[in-house]
């Protein structure tokens, strides 16, 4: 494993398994240079949405980087506020005007909403025939919301993107999506922006026996669980160290460890569970 691995898809595109989250990253110098400094740092892949209000300061990033852009898989989700009918495919022709870009690598439906998330996934599936998103997915579903959407679905989603970290391991719905041939990416992969994760004794133990910060313990946890992860930081040292977790490998005993903090049902963001189709 190194950090050009990737994941193949269910339509077969292959989404790199580490890449950048840049939620709260401001649309100015701060999102752009974050995504700079990723892509000079190898990263090939950036996780953005319509709600964080920076997809024009990622394109300029994305731009300045000089990248050819066949080599980024760039991901982003559609505003709640956008799931209305009519408004669906403005919503994602706003996203790319914003980004500068012909397409997007992966569009995802950011949460689920009572009563429009069926209609929207029908647009979604246009979006992806038109070429305009090579593959399409979800953010955010729990088990009934995909049992929901399959009824009539013609493409399975692609993706689920769910809070995903050392407290919340999500095995449960991780084998569920296995099952569908639904890759789990993982939010707040540190444990987000307030979390806790970094004083956890187990974790800052295991970092010490591998010479390794914490952060660089986790990511290396998800990975090797087979999760594609999107940690987000606004510093250059950082963005860098996240992705320096290939020299090292976690054995079986400090994976358990580190499956153990488990402590569902404790979250940072809303129980998706809770929201009705
Ligand atoms: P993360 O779990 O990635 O944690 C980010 C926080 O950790 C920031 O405060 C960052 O600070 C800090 N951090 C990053 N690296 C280090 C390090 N090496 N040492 C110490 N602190 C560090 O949280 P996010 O909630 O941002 O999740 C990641 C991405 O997931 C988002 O950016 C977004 O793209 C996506 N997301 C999707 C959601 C969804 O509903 N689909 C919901 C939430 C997130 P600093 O920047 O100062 O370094």
């Amino acid at each position: 494993m190194d950090i050009n691995s990737t994941k193949k898809l269910n339509n077969g595109v292959e989404i790199p398994l580490l890449g950048l989250g840049v939620l709260f990253c401001k649309d100015n110098e701060e999102t752009v240079n974050a995504v700079r400094w990723a892509i000079e740092a190898g990263y090939r892949h950036i996780d953005t949405a319509a709600a964080y209000g920076n997809e024009k300061s990622v394109g300029l990033g994305i731009r300045q980087s000089g990248i050819d852009r066949k080599k980024l898989f760039v991901t982003t989700k559609l505003a709640l506020e956008d799931m209305d009918p009519g408004k669906q495919m403005k919503g994602f022709e706003k996203s790319l005007q914003s980004l500068q870009l012909d397409y997007v690598d992966l569009y995802l439906i950011h949460w689920p909403m009572p009563g429009k998330t069926r209609d929207c996934w029908k647009v979604f599936e246009e979006i992806y025939k038109s070429g305009r998103a090579r593959a399409i997915g979800v953010s955010n579903f729990a088990e009934n919301h995909f049992v929901e959407l399959l009824r009539d679905a013609k493409i399975v989603p692609a993706v689920d993107q769910i809070e995903l970290h050392p407290h919340l391991s999500q095995q449960k719905l991780m084998e569920y999506c296995k099952k569908l041939g639904v890759a789990v990416e993982a939010w707040s992969p540190l444990g987000g922006k307030d979390g806790t994760l970094f004083d956890d004794p187990v974790l800052k133990k295991i970092a010490k026996q591998h010479a390794k910060t914490v952060a660089q313990v986790i990511i290396r946890w998800e990975l090797q669980r087979g999760i594609v992860t999107i940690p987000k930081s606004t510093h250059q040292a950082r963005i860098i160290a996240n992705a320096d977790v290939y020299k090292f490998e976690l054995p079986a005993e400090d994976m358990k460890a580190i499956n153990d903090l488990d402590r569902d049902p404790m979250r940072h963001g809303r129980d998706p569970k809770d929201i009705e189709f």
